[in-house]
């Protein structure tokens, strides 16, 4: 398979980055073929802008759809924009490797998905959901907390994870056509001792190793 793994945490020695290394060296082991957008090692810049832009649609009032929607049919995209959206239109299957940060994604991730899941190229024209731009892609999320599992429970101290992912499950990954893997999440990690992480490590080796033939989840509709 085309793996593309795209990552951001703010600490090279985070246990993210031992996530996003065990990830790719994982993939790389089992014969898949993977590219990596290491948002970090990037300093993405994740505010929309002209910057995304080599054309312009309108100098005077930016509106960011409008200007995806110019740069899709004028191959207007900014190199570093193109490069990702090409990176997506390859792969078979993405990942996403991040902390949880304020019940989503941290502000680089979710600024990565504002430029680089444009009008024109990722959605649009009634591409959307079911016969979206990705269609027969899947995708991946693959997170940490702060907090224990049980309280990413229904009717637990902050309730249940998938209706807490469920804004990016089905408003960003559906939206433009992917297919949802079941997310993997290591709940708190710093609590956790030095064995106890390594063995997650382990284990997600382990559920990687398998991940070509996992099927996809119903994401609820609430
Ligand atoms: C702005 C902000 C918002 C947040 N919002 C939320 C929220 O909404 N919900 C929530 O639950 N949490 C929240 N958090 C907490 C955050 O999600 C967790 O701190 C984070 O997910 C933990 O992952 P980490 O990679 O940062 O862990 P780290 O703290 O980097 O790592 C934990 C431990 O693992 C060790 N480690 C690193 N590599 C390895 C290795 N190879 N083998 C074994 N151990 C290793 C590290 O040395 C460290 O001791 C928030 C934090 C911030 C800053």
């Amino acid at each position: 398979m085309k793996i593309l793994i795209v990552y951001w945490h703010p600490e090279p020695k985070s246990f993210n980055a031992a996530l996003f290394q065990k990830t790719h060296e994982t993939l790389i082991a089992a014969g898949h073929e993977v590219k990596t957008s290491n948002l970090f090692e990037m300093q993405f810049d994740p505010v929309s802008s002209r910057e995304s832009f080599t054309s312009v649609k309108d100098p005077e009032y930016f509106k960011p759809q409008l200007e995806e929607l110019h740069a899709s049919k004028e191959n207007g995209f900014s190199p570093e924009i193109e490069t990702e959206i090409a990176k997506i239109e390859w792969c078979d299957l993405m990942i996403w490797q991040f902390p949880l940060w304020w019940f989503g994604l941290p502000a680089v991730l979710k600024g990565w998905v504002d430029r680089v899941f444009a009008m024109g190229r990722a959605y649009g024209g009634g591409k959307v959901y079911g016969t979206g731009v990705f269609r027969e892609k899947r995708a991946m999320l693959s997170l940490t907390t702060g907090g224990p599992e049980q309280s990413y429970v229904k009717g637990g101290f902050n309730g249940d994870m998938n209706g807490i992912l469920r804004p990016i499950h089905r408003g960003m990954l559906q939206f433009v056509g992917f297919d949802v893997l079941a997310p993997h999440v290591v709940y708190g990690p710093a609590r956790l001792s030095e064995e106890e992480r390594e063995l997650q490590l382990l284990k997600y080796g382990e559920r990687l190793r398998g991940i070509e033939k996992e099927a996809a989840i119903e994401v609820g509709m609430y």
